[in-house]
């Protein structure tokens, strides 16, 4: 990431759109935000709260899957306190003079939402301390015996941070964040109202059978969601069909190897790693990060969730194992106990 691009910056997750694309999508205010109920709601009263008092609000810590709305739901915050939200991630606050600046030109009550926040190196995280909890940056002037500490007032703000890996944010950045919520992967019913409001965005007609198909098959994910809508619309407009329906959906999201569960491809090839390579299970972590050729942490962060969430992966303290509807639903004959 290129550094020089720090403040109102759109991020992209690993099996994100291309900047630009997610925004026309994204929902603008708390009533436009599907699903997340228990978030919306402890949210609201907090931004009732101190825009009835005209103070910022607390700061608000989001962490979940990638694609599940964090980013989103910093900039439906900003909208609703009525102030501008800037956009960074951890990555690209590599020197301190990025977050000193970041936070020195910042207006009374914006957010600041750093993306992956769990990634900020610790000369970052030491300047947010103060500026978290006093508002005030701590500069160090000189060096050696003469150095000094010099104390620069900043404006009160919110800090929004995000991350796909809450149990990696040390525990004094952590204890600063008043609001800590998690999101969840989403009902079925909140992605088919997900799909529809896209549908109407990018002016597709998609009957309702069609929408459910697409929730169906987005492990839970409205990023997700709108990616399959997008190529669905794509298999649409080269057939020549003006009105989308489920056989479409089937049709286009199977060329793009989506199951009727929403695995993917890289789901697959984990689930037939461990039953074809390790009898299914338990195996480590890494162990299976080396077969796949994958970064362990994307493999953590990004694909076994769902797989846990679905039932089909199973975490216990010896390893990974498949379950015995992951072993059904590859088509794999039960595992006989001895
Ligand atoms: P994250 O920051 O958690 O990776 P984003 O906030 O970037 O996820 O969300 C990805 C896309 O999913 C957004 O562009 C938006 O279009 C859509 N989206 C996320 N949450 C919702 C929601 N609650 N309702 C409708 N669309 C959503």
């Amino acid at each position: 990431m290129d550094p020089s691009s720090a403040a109102e910056e759109q991020q992209v997750g690993e099996r994100g759109e291309p900047p630009g694309r997610e925004d026309s999508l994204r929902p603008r205010c708390l009533a436009d935000y599907i699903g997340q109920s228990e978030l919306k709601q402890v949210l609201g009263i907090a931004v009732a709260a101190t825009r009835s008092r005209g103070e910022p609000l607390d700061h608000v810590l989001l962490h979940g899957p990638p694609g599940l709305g964090k980013t989103t739901m910093a900039l439906v915050l900003a909208e609703e306190l009525g102030v501008r939200c800037r956009i960074t991630s951890a990555p690209a606050l590599e020197r301190p003079r990025d977050i000193i600046g970041l936070l020195v030109n910042l207006q009374a009550h914006e957010v600041l939402f750093i993306d992956e926040i769990h990634r900020l190196n610790r000369v970052a995280e030491e300047l947010l301390y103060p500026a978290m909890e006093d508002y005030r940056i701590d500069l160090t002037v000189g060096k050696g015996t003469t150095a000094r500490t010099r104390s620069l007032p900043i404006v009160p703000f919110t800090l929004v941070g995000a991350t796909t890996r809450a149990g990696a944010l040390s525990w004094p950045l952590r204890d600063r964040f008043g609001l800590i919520q998690r999101l969840e992967f989403y009902e079925l019913d909140d992605l088919r109202a997900i799909v529809e409001r896209a549908a109407g965005l990018l002016r597709l007609q998609l009957d309702s059978e069609a929408a459910l198909e697409v929730a169906r098959r987005c492990r839970g994910t409205p990023r997700i969601a709108n990616r399959l809508l997008r190529r669905v619309r794509d298999v649409a407009s080269v057939r020549g069909h003006e009105r989308i329906g489920a056989e479409l959906v089937e049709a286009a999201l199977t060329l793009h190897r989506v199951d009727g569960r929403g695995l993917d491809a890289s789901d697959r090839r984990l689930l037939t790693l461990m039953l074809e390579g390790y009898g299914g299970g338990p195996v480590g972590l890494e162990t299976l990060a080396a077969g796949l050729g994958e970064d362990s942490t994307t493999l953590e962060t990004v694909i076994e969730p769902f797989l846990l969430q679905q039932g089909l992966l199973q975490r216990t303290p010896r390893g990974r194992l498949v379950t015995a509807a992951g072993r059904a639903h590859l088509g794999w004959p039960a595992q006989l106990v001895a």
